[in-house]
Formats: structure tokens, sequence, C-alpha cells
């Protein structure tokens, strides 16, 4: 695999690399980013399956006390896990797995019908306490360094906006990072994840039928979500349907198929999708 991936990119990672002087002293390997302050070698990485090149980058919080004791557990074989970029408070990238390894971030779930999302992500962790911490607020100096790393990786490695997703779309029955105040609107007014300003009608969800859950539960798994379509919202339903509005309408995160929940899925669909008989508004 390492040879017949290394063979169609001679040289360089599964991205173009940029002409870049920011090497450390002495790096275990060469920064991807010319944004990367610091190269922390983790040893929790592998092949990525198949040779795949990434094509989604993935979005995490640390959960943790602090910067040092995330990268200590990012870095520790004995955690098994691993990002390809930490960004801490004041905004430092640190690079801990080079992009053309697959780092251990996104666990087994699936997105958009396909597994192993590490085989075809880059992964970046951002230094934040999270919900275990009170949800405390990201950092101006954070926010800007982690857009222009997500900025350079896209356009670096060619992925596309809808391809940028949070730990939680993929793992919604286990995970909740980055959580409900990532700055999910201001990345997508860079052009990094999708976004539409989020209907806050939270009435009462009306008793919908079985046919309208199955519509709606059909739309998110076409969006990407790991959902069946049973037609009864059950507790892994509504498992994404949190995960849906932890992303895409914050204010609200209860996983009940409100009016609101559903206008910003059928507004996200046309995003994504176009307009059309397949992205009909919200059924009733
Ligand atoms: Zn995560």
């Amino acid at each position: 695999m390492a040879s017949a991936s290394a063979s169609s990119s001679p040289a360089t990672g599964p991205c173009r690399r940029p002409i870049t002087d920011a090497v450390t002293a002495s790096p275990a390997f060469a920064p991807d980013s010319r944004l990367v302050a610091a190269v922390r070698p983790s040893p929790n990485h592998g092949e990525r399956q198949g040779g795949a090149r990434p094509d989604a980058l993935v979005l995490h919080y640390t959960g943790m006390a602090d910067g040092p004791s995330a990268l200590r557990r990012l870095c520790d074989p004995a955690a098994e896990v691993s990002s390809h970029y930490l960004v801490e408070e004041d905004g430092a990238v640190l690079q801990l797995v080079p992009e053309a390894r697959r780092a251990w971030h996104a666990g087994r779930e699936p997105w958009a019908g396909r597994h192993d999302l590490n085989s075809a992500s880059i992964g970046i962790e951002v230094v934040n306490g999270g919900h275990d911490f009170g949800l405390p607020p990201f950092p101006e100096a954070q926010v800007a360094a982690l857009e222009a790393l997500c900025r350079d990786i896209l356009q670096r490695c060619g992925i596309a906006p809808a391809r940028v997703l949070a730990h939680s779309d993929i793992a919604p029955s286990r995970k909740q990072d980055p959580g409900e105040r990532f700055p999910w609107a201001r990345l997508a007014a860079a052009g990094i994840g999708l976004w539409v300003p989020p209907s806050l009608d939270a009435a009462p969800a009306d008793a919908l039928s079985a046919e309208a859950v199955v519509a709606l539960q059909s739309d998110l798994a076409r969006f990407g979500y790991g959902i069946a379509p049973t037609g009864t919202h059950d507790a892994a339903s509504r498992d994404v349907v949190a995960a849906f509005q932890r992303r895409h309408r914050p204010a609200r995160v209860d996983g009940a198929l409100d009016p609101g929940t559903r206008d910003t899925l059928a507004r996200l669909m046309a995003l994504r999708f176009g307009a059309g008989p397949e992205a009909a508004p919200a059924r009733a």
C-alpha cells in the first residue's frame, strides 16, 4: 500500500505541499502546512487503507483541562488516539501526524455510507475543555488560526466545503465535539463547511406521520448521517437529530424534529444538492 500510494504522488504527502521555510529545528517530519509552528510527532498513526487520499476534514475539541494534557494524550502510545493537527488557545498550530498518514481521531462510524473516515480524512483537534468544562468559548486568536489552517488544508487537498465534518456528525451517539459553541457560521463564511442561518422556531414538534419521519430520516442520511429511515424517531434517530442541531441549529439541541430543525435541514439540502423535488421543504 505504501509504495503504491507513494508512487502515485512522489515525494509528497497526499496533498500538495507548499514551499516552506517553517521547518522547526529538528522535526521528525516536515510539516505539511506553512502555518505549522512546531512538529510534535505522535506515534499513533498508520497507513491510509487502500492508499486513500483525504477528502474530508474532521474537527474536534480536545475536551481536556488544557493544551499540554491534550498533547500528552495525543502522543501517548497507550491512548491510541491522535490527530494531524492541534490548535492551541493562543493560535499556535502543532502538527502531530503527517497528512500522508492515517491519524486515529474519527472512530469507526460511517459518514455518507463510508466507514473508516480515518483513512479518508484529516483531523484537527482544537484545544477546548468542551462539555465537561462548561463549554468555554474559543478565543479569537485560536479561531483565526483554525480558520487559516482549514482554508490551507481545503485548498491544498481539494476538499469540498460539504466534507468539513464535526466529530459529532460522524459519531452522534458517542461524541458531542466540537460542540454547540464552535464557530461554524464564521468558518462557513470563509468557505469552511456548509451553513444556512438556522431557524429558531422551536415550537413543540407536531405529530409527524411515519411517512414524514421516513422522509426526514432519508434527507439526513442523504446529507451523510448514519441514520436508517425507520419512520420511528427512536433514541438513535434523536441522537442524529441532536448532532444535526449541534452543528446547524446550536441554539436548541434536544433531538426534536421541531419546525425550525426541519426548515434548517430543508434549506441545507437545497444548498447542498440544489432545489428540486428531492430537496423539497420539510414535510409536515
Ligand atoms: Zn473528537
